[in-house]
């Protein structure tokens, strides 16, 4: 089964995927992270995908077709958070379409997070260039600046990550994704958390509703 997790950049739709993966025996897939691990090795996805995304772009659907089906398999067992996908209403029906006999959608659930907030959280946001821990300069900093304190590698500032980009990650968001919202409400899959605010009081709610539709 799969719970999309949906949500503007920066809702912290990945950190929560990762404590929810740690206590409750999900796996997170995000097409994010599979793309930059594809870029890192220069394939030919990884090509197609740099420049779009280092602009704040979305990367074509058909590109992120083949993404999915690697990175989503075939395990009917699995319980499956995705992390960044869809992100268009065409990628919500091609969900549906490729994954619903071995993986129906049980929900989708919306980190909802004001915009201010947003930028806020992005244009503070440090990754490990190594591990990929994710730190902010003022709400989570490392213990020694610019250093990871899972791995010991460098932080970065991701590349889409500066204000003009930052700035165009959210318009495509209101223009691409935000459609996505009416169409898990019309297809009465759709749960709304407020995402701001400490991360445990928004894991608590978030857990809440995942063990009931997974039930
Ligand atoms: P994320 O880590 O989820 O913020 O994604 C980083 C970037 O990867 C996005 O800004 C897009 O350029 C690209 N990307 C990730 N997921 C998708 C998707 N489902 N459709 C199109 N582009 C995507």
């Amino acid at each position: 089964m799969i719970v999309v997790l949906t949500g503007a950049p920066g809702a912290g739709k990945g950190t929560q995927a990762d404590m929810l993966a740690k206590r409750l025996g999900f796996r997170k897939v995000s097409t994010g992270d599979a793309l930059r691990r594809q870029v890192k090795l220069q394939t030919e996805i990884g090509k197609k995908a740099d420049a779009l995304m280092s602009a704040g772009r979305l990367v074509p659907d058909d590109v992120l077709l083949q993404v999915l089906m690697t990175e989503v398999g075939q395990d009917k067992n699995e319980k499956i958070l995705l992390d960044g996908y869809p992100r268009n209403v065409n990628q919500a029906k091609t969900l549906k379409m490729a994954m619903d006999r071995v993986h129906p959608v049980k929900a989708a659930i919306h980190l909802d997070v004001q915009r201010e907030e947003l930028i806020g959280r992005l244009s503070g946001r440090r990754v490990c260039g190594k591990c990929g821990a994710t730190f902010h300069v003022k709400a989570n900093p490392p213990k020694n600046e610019g250093i990871c304190d899972v791995c010991g590698g460098g932080l970065i500032r991701r590349s889409d990550d500066d204000p003009e980009k930052i700035a165009v990650r959210l318009d495509v968001y209101d223009r691409d994704t935000k459609p996505v919202l009416d169409f898990y409400r019309q297809a009465d899959l759709y749960h709304v958390i407020t995402g701001s605010g400490d991360l445990e009081r928004v894991y608590k709610e978030l857990a809440g509703v995942v063990k009931v539709v997974c039930q």
